[in-house]
């Protein structure tokens, strides 16, 4: 697959060469644009975000403002100078984004699933003479092709300031992320389209904000380019994704945070953080498997209620411990550890499957 030649850089790159984009999941009011776009434009960040028609999962959820939210953009805009974005999904959306000013539209997750509702946009975007720039988000399943298929239909339509956003994959049962994040798969872009900025989007990997800034970290460690991130003047008012939205302080936090990483901070410090931030994730990524692991022994919980088979099956857990032990010490971990954790592990599946079956 060959690269896209002649890319150009999407605007609003800051002085340290990433792009960072920030605002509401969706622009509710021309007071809280207004508001938000002067503290993120005092604050020194040079794109404005917001959701303008909200692809909602259920109906009935919050759809965005609609057309009229363009206008507070708009007005945000002329305020604060500020660059603005929003997300389109039909070629009327792109339509009133362009008239409305706005400079960069990013194609949504959900959207970027949909080939057909791409092509649409791309044959738009072919006929519009100043070619806004365009950002696609990862589509919402695991798929490099399709991500990279969305792209090459934008860049066949002309566009040349172009940039992809990693937003996580779509999760089932639990997972502390809303979205997990695939790495391989940002790095499977960059590997067939170098020349292509890639930036995260931590919000909606996240799903919640305290989790946000340790994928921002992590993605800024890995070379990503920029991020885009939700930001509301009172994330607990928020109309849609109220969870993982930051403060404007609390971005600032983040971005001083991440500034210190590349900053003249002693080469020992930086190191200790950076092995810190790589167990964090760590940390994160077993929490997740653990979680996975007890959603797997509820359902085999079901099957035993259906089957009157009892939670304890001792020859399967002395099986499983001895496996574990000998796995183990080839990596180097003891048998006591090992012991230790898979015994607590057990006990809580164990203590889960007897509340299924003791469930009417
Ligand atoms: C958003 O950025 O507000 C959004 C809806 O994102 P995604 O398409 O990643 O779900
Ligand atoms: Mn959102």
């Amino acid at each position: 697959m060959a690269d896209f030649p002649n890319l150009q850089p999407i605007p609003g790159i800051d002085p340290s060469g990433r792009l960072i984009i920030a605002g509401p999941c969706s622009a509710e009011s021309a007071e809280q644009m207004m508001d938000v776009a002067g503290q993120l434009a005092a604050g020194g960040i040079g794109v404005l975000r917001a959701g303008v028609w909200k692809p909602r999962t259920y109906p009935g959820g919050f759809e965005g403002r609609g057309a009229v939210a363009l206008e507070w953009m708009a007005q945000a805009k002329a305020a604060t100078g500020m660059l603005t974005a929003t997300e389109v999904a039909t070629p009327d959306h792109l339509h009133a984004a362009i008239d409305s000013g706005i400079d960069i539209v990013w194609i949504g997750a959900r959207t970027a699933a949909d080939p057909f509702a791409v092509q649409e946009i791309a044959n738009a975007l072919s006929d519009i003479e100043n070619k806004p720039a365009v950002m696609v988000k990862n589509p919402v399943s695991p798929d490099p092709d399709l991500w990279i298929g969305a792209l090459q239909r934008i860049y066949a339509a002309g566009v040349r300031r172009l940039a992809a956003i990693h937003r996580g994959f779509t999760t089932y049962g639990n997972s502390i992320y809303r979205n997990r994040p695939r790495w391989s798969i940002p790095f499977e872009l960059r590997r067939q389209i170098p020349s292509l900025p890639i930036i995260c989007d931590p919000s909606h990997i996240a799903g919640d904000s305290k989790l946000v800034e340790t994928v921002a970290s992590a993605a800024i460690d890995m070379g990503f380019d920029g991020l885009i991130i939700e930001t509301h003047p009172c994330p607990e008012c928020a109309l849609s994704d109220a969870h993982q939205q930051l403060t404007p302080a609390q971005l600032f936090e983040l971005l001083r945070h991440l500034r210190h990483n590349s900053s003249a901070e002693p080469a020992h410090s930086q190191l200790l953080r950076q092995y810190r931030q790589h167990i964090d994730k760590i940390d994160h990524q077993l929490l997740d498997l653990l979680a996975q692991r007890m959603n797997i022994s509820a359902e085999i919980g079901q099957i035993k209620k259906q089957h009157e088979l009892s939670a304890m099956q001792p020859q399967r857990y002395a099986q499983m411990l001895a496996e574990r032990c000998a796995s183990g010490a080839d990596l180097g971990l003891s048998p006591e550890l090992l012991t230790k954790l898979w015994t607590l592990i057990h006990e809580e599946s164990v203590r889960r499957q007897l509340q299924i079956l003791s469930q009417k």
